[in-house]
This record gives structure tokens, sequence and C-alpha cells, in this order.
């Protein structure tokens, strides 16, 4: 049995987690539920999982939950009870399955505390990937990935060396807005923004699709999860999301990874790994699906992707700096304070603003992520 511990259980990709452990009872334990402000749900989620720990964003929503958890069952809140989560319980396994680099803190401490950790939070290897895979090595544990492309190349390269490799390739569905040119992208509204064509998925990574910073995040996040240099990381374009990823190696052979498009296949594969177990996902029929396509990614039309790599080959606070104003701006598109197109301005406008520091500590990380929030604020 493997015991686990789930920042975000409310969210999208918490809610997938607990489904496959409930389609597993006698594989996973939940030691500890983290959620940000859905009492409802994580007090469902605390009486059916009972969990040693569980903790909420703030005090006042903690006295409310205190009356609902099960006998046994400590509550905590904010920060603090983040990293209690994190560290503090037996959990051999932690999903970070936060949004943005506010994640970064709980998911340090769940390494520092020995725990493995099933990554789904990309924006804390963005924002510091150095430290994070540092403090992994130092203490022994893994990093696996649950981000479908990410969990692809980790399937493909099962068994191989990233000496075999030379380049690895990741698919993008292209977003809500693939098919529209850069002027019709002009006035799109939040909602048009959220129908994401293949996946269900949080606020913020749907529009981070439709403007392919996602894309980026997870160029970035590639470089620090396998170790490759920039120029053996592609992306091209797949409207079908069957492929999730795929590694060429130096013979030219190709391995690739496919299945419907689902995150409960990746979330357990971290959790069972190196083990496969059913799964409560469709299996993919490819006579049904008759066709996949393949388009070349376009600079001009998502330039955030060419951003993205831009801030990844500048390397030290580039990338904290890159994912933290695409977080305020995406934060004002959704609350309906700026278009859709300044959140790439945002971006670049912050970005022209910053001068990079090499190798950061914690301490600098932290500085220009909050240097990059309030610049983009002002913005
Ligand atoms: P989401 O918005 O659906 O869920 C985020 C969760 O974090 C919620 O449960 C929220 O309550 C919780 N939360 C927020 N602030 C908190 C705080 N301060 N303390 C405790 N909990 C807090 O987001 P999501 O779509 O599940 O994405 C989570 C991460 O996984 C992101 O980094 C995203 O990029 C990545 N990811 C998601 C998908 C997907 O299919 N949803 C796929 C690949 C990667
Ligand atoms: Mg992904």
């Amino acid at each position: 049995m493997k015991r686990i511990s789930i920042l975000g259980s409310t969210g999208s990709i918490g809610t997938q987690t607990l489904d496959v452990v409930e389609h597993h009872p006698e594989q996973f334990i939940v030691e500890g539920l983290a959620g940000g402000s859905n009492l409802q749900l994580l007090i469902e989620q605390v009486q059916k999982f009972k969990p040693r720990k569980v903790s909420i964003s703030t005090q006042s929503l903690a006295e409310q939950l205190a009356p609902y958890v099960p006998e046994g069952t400590k509550v905590y809140y904010g920060d603090e009870g983040l990293v209690e989560i994190a560290a503090g319980t037996d959990a051999d396994y932690i999903v970070t399955a936060l949004v943005g680099s506010q994640g970064l803190h709980s998911t340090l401490a769940a390494i520092e505390a020995g725990k493995h950790i099933a990554l789904a939070n990309k924006e804390t290897l963005v924002s510091a990937g150095h430290l994070v895979t540092a403090a992994a090595k130092r203490r022994n544990v893994m990093l696996l990935p649950v981000d479908s492309e990410h969990s692809a190349i980790f399937q493909c390269l099962n068994g191989e060396g990233t000496g075999d490799v030379r380049k690895i390739t990741l698919t993008a569905s292209g977003g809500s807005f693939r098919d529209r040119t850069r002027e019709q992208l002009h006035g799109v509204t939040v909602e048009q923004a959220l129908q994401h064509p293949n996946w269900s998925m949080g606020a913020k990574i749907t529009i981070d699709s439709a403007t392919m910073v996602n894309k980026g995040l997870e160029v970035i996040e590639a470089h620090w999860l396998f170790g490759l240099d920039y120029s053996r990381i592609e992306v091209i374009i797949h409207p079908e999301s069957i492929i999730h990823s795929f590694v060429e190696f130096n013979d030219h052979s190709i391995i690739a990874q496919l299945g419907n498009p689902d995150m409960r296949v990746p979330i357990q594969y971290a959790l069972t790994y190196p083990h496969r177990l059913s799964n409560p996902s469709r299996p993919l029929n490819l006579a049904e699906i008759g066709k996949l396509h393949f388009r070349e990614m376009d600079f001009d039309r998502f330039p955030c992707l060419r951003m993205a790599y831009d801030s990844g080959k500048a390397g030290g606070t580039a990338t904290t700096v890159f994912n933290a104003a695409n977080e305020v701006a995406v934060d004002r598109f959704l609350k309906g304070e700026i278009a859709f197109l300044q959140i790439e301005d945002i971006i670049a406008r912050t970005l022209d603003k910053h001068e990079t520091a090499a190798d950061p500590d914690l301490e600098q990380i932290t500085a220009a992520d909050a240097w990059a929030r309030q610049t983009a604020r002002n913005i």
C-alpha cells in the first residue's frame, strides 16, 4: 500500500487523483489533503477518505471545516497547514496539484522530508527548477511527472539512456483558439477562452493553453525533468491530443505514448510506477479515430512560446519572471479586467524590464517572483 497526500485536492488534478484512489482502494491510503476554498467538496473528501490531516486556506474556513471532520483528523490552515500536509504526515508520495508558483515552498518542504513527488504543479519547476531538482537529488526522492506530455516522455524513456536521445517533442492541442488568426483574437471572451477542445482542466491552465504559455511552461518543465538542452526539446501541434508526446533516438527511431486524453492515466502511472494497473479511462480505438493530424508550431502566431524558450535559455530568474508575470496577467484576464492579447503584452514588457540573475537562491527567486508580480500589475 502507498501512502499519499494531495496538495490541491479539490481542483481538477486533485479530484482525478482521488478518483484513481477510489478505483484502487487496496493500493492507497490518503494521509493528508489540502484544499483552497471549496469547503463543501473538502468536507466530502475528508469524510470519504479519512485522512490524518487536512488543511484549508484560511483560519475561518478551518473553523467551519472542523465540526465535519471524522474523529482522528486534525485540521490546519494557511501556508503552515500546506507545509504540514506536504511534510508532516507518513505519506510516501505527495501529489502537487496546486496551481502557480505558490506551490514552491510546500513542494520543497515535501522533498526535504524525503517524500516522492507526483508533480502536476509545473509552475514550481518553471520558477525554481534548479532548486527543486537539486533538492530532489540530494534527498534521493523521485520527481514523477503527472503532466501528460512529461508522463509520455517518461514512459518512452523507460529503460533508455538520455545519451541515446536525439530530441523530444511535446505535442500541443493548440488550445481553444487554435484555428483563429491573430486578428481574430481581438475581443475574444473569457468564456470562449475557457472552452478547451480536448481537456477539462482548471481555469488557469486552460487560458495558458489558449496563449500557448502552457506549452512554454512545459518546455521548461521538460528541461528540468529530463536534463535536456532547449535545442533538443521541440513542440508540434497535434489537434487530437492522442499522441501525448514522443522521443526520437539517435538511430531515428521514434517512441511515442498514446491514449485518449484522460489525466487519470498519467496521475496513476506517477503513483504506481513502475507498475501498471487497470484504469477507469476509456481504451483507445485507433480505427475509430481513423486519422491523426500534425502541424508545425507557428511562433509568430504564438509568441508566448518563443518567450518561454528565450526565458529558458536565459536561465536564472528569467523563467521565474516569465511565470509570475503570466500568473498575474491570466488572473486579470479571468476577472475580465484585460483583453486576451494583453496577456502576452504584459509578459513581454515585464521580461523586458528584468535584469536576469544567474543561479539564484530561494530568497532571490522569491524576490524575483514578487518583483515580476508588482511590475506586471503596474503595466
Ligand atoms: P485547479 O484550479 O483546478 O486546482 C487547484 C487546486 O489548488 C484547488 O483545489 C485549489 O483549491 C487549490 N489551492 C489553490 N490555492 C491554494 C492554497 N493556497 N492552499 C491550498 N490549496 C490551494 O488547477 P488544476 O487544473 O488542477 O491544476 C493544478 C496544477 O496541475 C497546475 O500547475 C496545472 O498546470 C497542472 N496540470 C493540470 C492539468 C489538468 O488537467 N487540470 C494537466 C496538467 C498539469
Ligand atoms: Mg500538459
